[in-house]
């Protein structure tokens, strides 16, 4: 019965120039993700965005992944006559299932001849005639039937279904995520496309020591978060890590392969990063929850590079991550059983304090500039 969505977006401070660039984004990642849906039109009114198609159901299904979207209602819309707005206003009601209501109206269109409290009253009065077991409820009602009094017609509607808020995708500038095949990374980057950053991956790959499958994960990981990013791709760089585990092995400093592996991804990601103008490298990490994740393996790890690095779950349990992880739809491919570089090279007893002097000291054994230079060259490019 409905024909048209409405479409609530944030955030509220933003002003100016940045309100353009974040509402055209938006309707950029919106087009992207109705694609292949009859849309008859989009546009948009006093801050909202107006969507007009014949399958409203699947059209929220899939603005339910797109980032900057507060909620969005179905709408029926009608002409500026009393009768049919009373009609419309039953229809409303009898889609819900609610037994106390209030009527909300607004009138931006000064020309039609009831003012808003008129109106909600006579339409209460109606709705309370013609939908048998309903009541009016004014201060908790299950719904609010809201009226909104247009120069082209009248809106009504009842349904409000919460968006993921959040900023565009794309709107804050490039960010590389350390992609891994776990559980903790792609959550990592969903935050992160939560807050409008356009997220890149980089995959370590350590083939043969670990399987195709394990860099297929990683892929798939790519292709889930793919469905948030606005463009419906996901940028994915697979780099090459065989010959920096193999040098790593080498080293006679066992505990402090991890934190060795750490600083050569970080060296990478740096570079990379750099060639594609981003502007932070992006982790999984939450503080404590392995070796590698203790503060003093963080700073070990940071002192490599001056580049910014996101660690959006760092305050969050991991039973917090696998609720989101659950939810975005990444949790069921995180857990496939394949080897990741860093598992199979794990050693028996990883440093929990590694200090930068001693992973200076093990790097004079390795050529660590020559590593990195090969393995950025190395670095393969797919987009998922
Ligand atoms: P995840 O579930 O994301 O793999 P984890 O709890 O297994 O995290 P670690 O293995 O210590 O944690 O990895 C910490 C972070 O380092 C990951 O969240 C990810 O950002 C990065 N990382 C680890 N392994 C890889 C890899 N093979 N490729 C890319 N990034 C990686
Ligand atoms: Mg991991």
């Amino acid at each position: 019965m409905y024909h048209l969505l409405l479409v609530r977006y944030g955030e509220i401070s933003l002003k100016g120039r940045n309100r353009k660039m974040f509402e055209d984004l938006l309707i950029r990642n919106i087009n992207a993700a109705l694609e292949g849906l009859s849309i008859q039109s989009i546009s948009k009114t006093f801050g909202r965005l107006y969507i007009e198609t014949e399958n409203w159901q699947e059209a929220a299904a899939r603005l339910g992944k797109v980032f900057g979207i507060v909620s969005v209602s179905p709408v029926l819309r009608t002409e500026l006559d009393l009768e049919a707005i009373e009609e419309a206003a039953v229809r409303v009601m009898e889609d819900t299932k609610a037994k106390t209501f209030k009527v909300e109206t607004r009138r931006p269109n000064k020309n039609f001849p009831m003012s808003s409290p008129e109106l909600s009253q006579m339409l209460g009065g109606h709705v309370l005639r013609s939908v048998p077991g309903l009541r009016v409820d004014v201060h908790t009602p299950d719904v609010t039937l809201n009226v909104e009094i247009r120069r082209e017609g009248a809106y009504l509607y009842s349904q409000i279904v919460p968006g993921l808020g959040g900023l565009p995708a794309g709107v804050s500038g490039k960010g590389l995520l350390l992609l891994s095949g776990g559980i903790d990374s792609p959550v990592a980057g969903f935050l992160s496309l939560k807050r409008g950053v356009a997220v890149e991956g980089l995959h370590f790959h350590s083939y043969p020591f670990t399987t195709e499958r394990s860099k297929e994960k990683a892929v798939e990981l790519g292709r889930i978060l793919g469905q948030y990013t606005g463009t419906r791709k996901f940028p994915l760089w697979i780099c090459h890590f065989t010959e920096i585990q193999k040098a790593i092995q080498g080293v006679p400093f066992p505990s402090l392969r991890i934190t060795l592996m750490r600083r050569f991804m970080m060296r990478i990601g740096t570079e990379l990063a750099k060639e594609k103008n981003a502007y932070a490298l992006i982790t999984g990490d939450s503080l404590g929850q392995v070796a590698s994740q203790t503060m003093e393996s963080i700073f070990t790890i940071n002192a490599v590079t001056n580049m910014p690095i996101y660690r959006p779950l760092i305050g969050m349990d991991k039973s917090e991550i696998v609720e989101i992880a659950r939810r975005i739809g990444t949790y069921e491919t995180s857990i496939l059983p394949y080897d990741d570089c860093c598992t199979v090279f794990v050693p028996k007893n990883p440093a929990t304090r590694p200090t930068v002097e001693q992973a200076l000291e093990a790097e004079s054994h390795l050529d660590v500039a020559g590593l990195v230079e090969e393995a950025v060259a190395r670095t393969e490019y797919l987009e998922v």
